[in-house]
């Protein structure tokens, strides 16, 4: 079939004006591959923007059962999400996770990486004026949960892990579904 097409161009446009064509710089062909080129970076970056930003066994990127597991949603911040941590053995235990499924502080932009620690200070802020504890512990970990976000955990002195590494889950303390909406409600008032 293409010796059949080529054999016809070959007809038509004579031998030498061919190699003369095919010989120019904006040739139809080379012109035609640059295009194919253009649009499969455009098609590349478009798929890589797509895949990189949710993860489908992630809670923070699913919700629904995925983050029930250990959260409850707040609300959504700025470039965040607000989450209850279930396990509440340092009442007031909050995540702010960022939007997007993003591994490192590294990977977003400076003015994204300014309006993320925004919502930290604003989350720190509401649970220092709900809770008051003698000090706010922060911690990011993610080395199995790849996804961008910071615990929040109140210690209070003398109690649960007071001066020492707080755990990722004491798996000491849970509530009851009031108990959480009463916590989430004091949270939201001083947001
Ligand atoms: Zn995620």
């Amino acid at each position: 079939m293409f010796g059949y097409i080529l054999k016809k161009i070959i007809n038509k446009f004579g031998r030498e004006n061919l190699c003369k064509i095919l010989t120019l710089p904006f040739a139809p062909h080379i012109a035609l591959r640059g295009a194919i080129c253009y649009f499969n970076i455009i098609y590349f970056v478009k798929k890589q923007e797509g895949t990189v930003m949710k993860d489908e066994n992630c809670g923070y990127c699913q919700g629904g059962e995925l983050l029930a597991k250990f959260g409850i949603k707040i609300c959504d911040l700025d470039v965040s999400q607000l989450i209850l941590f279930k396990e509440q053995s340092k009442p007031g235990r909050c995540i702010v996770a960022y939007k997007d499924h993003v591994s490192e502080i590294v990977n977003i932009s400076e003015e994204e990486r300014n309006r993320f620690f925004a919502d930290v200070t604003r989350a720190a802020k509401a649970i220092h004026a709900a809770f008051a504890p003698d000090k706010l512990n922060y911690g990011a970990y993610g080395d199995t949960g790849c996804h961008l976000h910071m615990h929040l955990v109140p210690k209070y002195r003398g109690q649960d892990e007071w001066g020492g590494v707080f755990q990722m889950n004491p798996d000491k303390k849970y509530l009851s579904e009031s108990e959480y909406e009463e916590m989430i409600e004091k949270i939201k008032k001083v947001l």
